[in-house]
């Protein structure tokens, strides 16, 4: 049996991937949305979102994010728990290889988005799931009463500091600077609490105990001193960014030396029929508002590219 050419895939399903299917779907497109590693994006994981206009008291991410999809499927939205392990955009349709099947698409929208950065420590993938995490909503719950270590100095940083006061007894903010990116509103959230604490100009050597299965402590230097010292915790939290998931492009489409997508006008890639959207091609705003502006912006401009080919 032939295997049926879909009019548009969208790979990724956070904001940018939710819009540009709730806008694809509404031009009777019937948008496949693939979810992904990361089902959500990075909104599934975060708390409450105080910025996403229309939410005057803010909102779950969760939530957010759910009612997207929602919205998206209520208008005839595909969507299909897969990733991609490779495309071939050297001809038409495209074909995007799920490792056990293959996808044909006549253009794809690319809304992969970006996930959270890791240290590189000898002992830190040991320990992921046993006190190394990148999502303190996920995690925090299992360190009631301890005290804790978050990595980094931007909002994510302060963001995941502030939510495991809920359960530490003590939260200790370990930055390689002494300025930060964080926003000022963030920033003097976390400065002002009880149970946050501040380690500046130092960086994690390592984190231990991969013996034991859980996390001791970490191994600390001053980036001023040099020196370096253990320091007990029963946690280290990883707010130190993200990384583009367009690894699977294969080179085949232009991206910055961080691996970040080229986009012109907005949403198009050097392939025509080929868009992209959402944090796998914007190092610089990396909201959930421009993602979702650049996912109905990537759904129009396949809504164009497919009538100019007669479809
Ligand atoms: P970010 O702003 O890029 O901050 C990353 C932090 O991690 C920086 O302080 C950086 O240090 C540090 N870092 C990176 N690599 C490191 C390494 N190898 N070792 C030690 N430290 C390292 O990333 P983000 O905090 O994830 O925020 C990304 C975007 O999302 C921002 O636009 C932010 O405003 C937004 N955001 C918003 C909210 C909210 O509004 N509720 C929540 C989270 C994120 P340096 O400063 O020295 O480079």
């Amino acid at each position: 049996m032939d295997t049926p050419i879909r009019n548009v895939v969208i790979i990724g399903s956070g904001c940018a991937g939710h819009t540009a299917a709730i806008y694809a779907a509404r031009a009777n497109l019937n948008p496949l949305v693939l979810e992904g590693h990361e089902p959500g994006g990075q909104l599934s994981i975060t708390t409450l979102v105080e910025n996403f206009p229309g939410f005057p008291e803010g909102i779950q991410g969760p939530e957010l994010i759910e009612n997207m999809k929602k919205q998206a499927a209520r208008f005839g939205a595909d969507y299909q728990m897969a990733h991609v392990v490779s495309a071939d955009f050297t001809k038409r349709p495209f074909v995007l290889n799920l490792g056990s099947t293959q996808l044909l698409t006549r253009t794809l929208i690319i809304a992969s988005g970006a996930s959270a950065r890791c240290l590189g420590l000898p002992g830190e993938q040991a320990l992921i799931g046993h006190g190394v995490s990148s999502c303190a909503t996920c995690d925090g719950f299992f360190f009631g009463g301890k005290e804790i270590t978050v990595i980094g100095g931007g909002d994510s940083a302060m963001e995941e500091a502030l939510f495991l006061t809920r359960f530490a007894s003590k939260v200790m903010i370990i930055h390689r600077r002494d300025s930060f990116r964080a926003s000022k509103i963030m920033l003097d959230r976390a400065r002002q609490h009880s149970k946050i604490e501040f380690l500046l100009d130092t960086v994690v050597d390592d984190v231990y105990d991969v013996q034991k299965k859980e996390v001791t402590g970490l191994r600390l230097r001053s980036l001023k001193t040099g020196a370096q010292w253990d320091f007990p915790t029963s946690a280290m939290f990883l707010g130190i960014g993200h990384e583009p998931n367009a690894k699977w492009t294969n080179g085949q489409l232009d991206s910055d030396i961080d691996g970040y997508l080229i986009t012109k006008n907005y949403v198009f890639t050097k392939i025509p029929g080929v868009f992209a959207c959402g944090d796998v091609q914007d190092r610089r705003y990396r909201q959930a508002i421009s993602a979702a502006g650049t996912g109905c912006m990537a759904a129009m401009e396949v809504e164009k590219f497919l009538e100019e080919e007669g479809r």
